[in-house]
């Protein structure tokens, strides 16, 4: 049984050929400090480059580390989310491959835990080598998230994380496909605190997360937490109606009373493009909850895997 092993360290990775040794190797100081147990979990989201092999090779030389492929690439989030299906430690933590969580912080991270604490996230004060549109759609996004909805989503925090198993296990029993693992953890409760970090650049490669995946997840955020977006719909559809109302019987008093005809028809026009608009905007806002109510109906498993490479016995909860 592995039932000793006191940490597990959750790292994703996709196409991540240039950066999985040197993650390794800093994971494996920063871990070995700790003087206890631990496992490292990769989870391979069909990379198509030299990660799996790399990973493998890692693999095989040391006990301690399991290998997760899946069959295509699913996502970051359903890649962590295998990683904590999988990992077997009394406290797990998420890092990201490519060394712009730094390691170190995770010690800082189990001090927490060790004083009580289920969840402790990283807070980024800092982030370097990032494009001022991300930094800005970043800062600008989790602001709008925590104003939309009552869970109280911490701001500038990614999914660098430890969570007790507890909190897992938790986790685990929410089913839902759509997902964004760091709201659900603040959904989810328990005693939660922050350590600080700068986020630094990443070690190799590019960025996995080009501006469609962003928006996904971002949506992802903000439907899974908030009603507010169709409730607003709701505002402008009932603010456009009574403008609309009361224009309409402006325009027949004065034509009544001037007795000429104030319509020209690029005023007609431009008031129905803007109605247009925001009809589109409204069915837009909609089609992105049916879009999810539609996944999560049909009920398809987050992630298919294909092979599991582990020298010990792996239990899948
Ligand atoms: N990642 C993944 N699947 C994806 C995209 C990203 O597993 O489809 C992993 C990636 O390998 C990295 C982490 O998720 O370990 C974060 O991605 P990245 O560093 O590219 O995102 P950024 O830091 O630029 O937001
Ligand atoms: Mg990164």
């Amino acid at each position: 049984m592995e039932n000793n092993i006191v940490y597990s360290v959750v790292v994703p990775l996709y196409n991540e050929e240039l950066v999985i040794f040197e993650s390794y190797k800093r994971l494996k100081e920063v871990m070995d400090k700790t003087g206890e147990k631990y496992e490292i979990v990769f989870v391979n989201d069909g990379s198509i480059d030299a990660t799996r092999k790399k990973a493998e090779l890692i693999c095989n030389k040391d006990r301690g580390v399991k290998l997760i492929n899946f069959s295509r690439n699913f996502g970051h989030q359903a890649a962590i989310t295998a990683g904590m299906d999988v990992a077997v430690g009394d406290a797990i933590v998420v890092i990201d491959a490519d060394l712009q969580d730094p390691p170190e912080v995770i010690l800082e991270m189990i001090e927490k835990w060790k004083q009580g604490y289920e969840v402790v996230y990283g807070k980024r004060i800092k982030r370097e080598g990032e494009s001022f549109l991300k930094k800005f759609t970043a800062k600008t996004y989790y602001r709008i998230l925590k104003s939309m909805t009552s869970v109280d989503v911490p701001v500038d925090v990614g999914d660098f994380r430890l969570i007790d198993k507890k909190v897992c296990a938790a986790l685990a029993s929410l089913p839902e496909k759509n997902r964004y693992v760091r709201g659900l953890v603040s959904w989810v409760g328990f005693k939660q605190t922050y350590v600080e970090f700068v986020r630094h650049e990443r070690f190799a490669g590019e960025t996995k997360y080009p501006l469609g995946k962003m928006i996904k997840l971002a949506m992802d955020g903000i439907t899974s937490l908030s009603h507010r977006p169709l409730i607003f719909v709701n505002y402008i559809g009932t603010a456009c109606s009574l403008i609309g109302l009361i224009s309409t019987i402006v325009i027949i008093m004065r034509n009544i009373i001037y007795q000429h005809n104030i319509l020209d028809l690029s005023l007609i026009l431009s008031l129905n493009t803007f109605m247009f608009g925001l009809v589109f905007i409204s069915l837009g806002i909609m089609g992105q909850y049916i879009g999810r109510i539609f996944d999560e109906a049909k009920d398809r498993p987050m992630y298919i895997i294909d092979n599991i490479i582990s020298y010990r016995d792996v239990d899948i909860k």
